[in-house]
């Protein structure tokens, strides 16, 4: 049984795994691991510092694949990173388009893992939603991905390696002398828009599978190759973590990742939420709301993110919208809220609430002040909505479901 703990309660696999031909995958790794593994293999010290740094720009800055296209590279050093370096993407087991223009697509990891990842291209911005675990170790009652074992830690070049696959699909990497937006950009807003050299990939939000902040060093690193200049290039204000609230890693997410805060809240009272994100019964809403209020860099300008899934007679009354203004109040948090309808799934146990409540529900957040906009189902005909990846052929029986939980409330103390 695997226990859940304050910081990483699973195994990961080692980041550098050569593969069965013996190459390492350098998807993933950090300019320092890159030149380190050059310097292992007998570059000497000046060399190893160069020819990591082209390699990095080529890999995550221009998306190639093969040594033979890093042409500030000479011809005969590009064979000898060939014999023994690799860059891999996941691979994709099955791609849908729906007809809203949402993509989803099933990932395969090396080891036979599936995992999901979805486009949702709007107007002003296109969002990926990328996976940080297979599986999950936690079980909130609504949530199609709790009903699954946790298999395990995604890795960092398998959270990065997503990203990257979706620039290949969307044909989004820089060509010729194209300028990528800087990574510091100073905009101040945090309404996505194209960029200049028009881009459809412009934000990420980590709302996939898994819950980040237990896979939080691979979710760094990731991240930190994302939002590096000469790597993706994306600003972290591009990018929302989204989690059940573990409290312990919330203030190291801050300091370490620095992206968007978005909070699965759900429930604003302890019975409610104890019964739908069972997280809540080792960290309550107080302490989850005083970690809010202490993320480094919040302010009107980047605020935090509550996401309230609406579930029918369980937490859409005027009385629970109430409650939810005055704690976001009573902690003076910078707060917007996002309503999600309920997505269904074969044997939950909830039904999504009516439109008119959901809107009720909504204004009477918005008449507090504070943001409360409902979030648009998006590709439902492909089974597409953020926090409801993986196929829907793995079905459980209720019993399985029940017993699946007690185990991982165990494992949670
Ligand atoms: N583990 C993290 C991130 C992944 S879930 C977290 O829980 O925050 C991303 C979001 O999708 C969460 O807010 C989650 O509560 C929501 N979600 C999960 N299942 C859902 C469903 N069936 N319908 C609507 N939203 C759901
Ligand atoms: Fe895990 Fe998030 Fe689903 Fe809860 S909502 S089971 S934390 S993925």
């Amino acid at each position: 049984m695997l226990i859940p703990g304050h910081i990483d309660p699973v195994v990961t696999p080692r980041a550098i795994t050569p593969r069965s031909d013996g190459r390492i995958d350098l998807m993933g790794l950090s300019h320092l691991q890159i030149r380190q593994l050059f310097e292992e293999s007998q570059l000497d010290e000046k060399a190893a510092k160069l020819r990591s740094k082209q390699v990095f720009h080529w890999i995550y800055h221009r998306g190639v694949t093969d040594f033979e296209s890093m042409t500030d590279i000479s011809k005969t050093m590009r064979p000898w990173l060939a014999d023994r370096f690799v860059i891999g993407r996941p691979e994709v087991v099955e791609a849908h388009v729906s007809s809203d223009g949402t993509r989803k697509w099933l990932l395969r990891t090396d080891d036979a893992q599936d995992y999901e990842m979805v486009f949702i291209p709007d107007a002003d911005r296109g969002t990926l939603c990328i996976s940080s675990q297979v599986g999950c170790t936690l079980n909130c009652r609504f949530c199609h991905t709790g009903t699954m074992r946790l298999v395990r830690n995604l890795t960092p070049g398998e959270i990065v390696g997503q990203v990257m696959l979706a620039r290949d699909v969307l044909g989004e990497w820089p060509k010729g002398n194209m300028a990528f937006a800087s990574a510091d950009e100073d905009d101040d807003d945090d309404v996505g828009h194209y960029t200049a050299d028009g881009r459809m990939l412009t934000n990420i939000v980590l709302m996939g599978m898994g819950e980040p902040l237990y896979n939080f060093d691979n979710v760094r690193d990731a991240m930190k190759i994302v939002m590096h200049g000469d790597g993706l290039g994306l600003s972290r204000r591009r990018i929302t973590l989204s989690t059940s609230g573990v409290v312990p890693m919330m203030a190291r997410a801050g300091e370490e990742i620095n992206v968007n805060l978005a909070v699965s809240l759900h429930g604003v009272t302890k019975e409610v939420r104890d019964e739908l994100v069972p997280l809540n019964r080792k960290y309550g809403i107080d302490e989850l709301l005083r970690a809010c209020a202490e993320y480094p860099g919040i302010s009107n300008a980047r605020r935090i993110t509550f996401e309230y899934v609406m579930l029918k007679d369980k937490n859409d009354s005027d009385e629970d919208a109430h409650q939810l203004v005055s704690l976001i109040r009573q902690y003076k948090l910078p707060a917007k809220v996002n309503l999600i309808p309920f997505n269904p799934w074969p044997g939950a146990d909830y039904e999504c609430s009516d439109p008119e409540r959901i809107k009720r529900f909504s204004s009477i957040v918005f008449e507090a002040g504070i943001s409360a906009p409902v979030r648009t189902p998006r590709g439902r005909d492909i089974m597409a909505a953020c926090g409801q990846l993986k196929s829907s052929s793995e079905k459980k029986s209720r019993a399985e479901l029940d017993r699946l939980a007690e185990e991982k409330q165990v494992a949670l103390g």
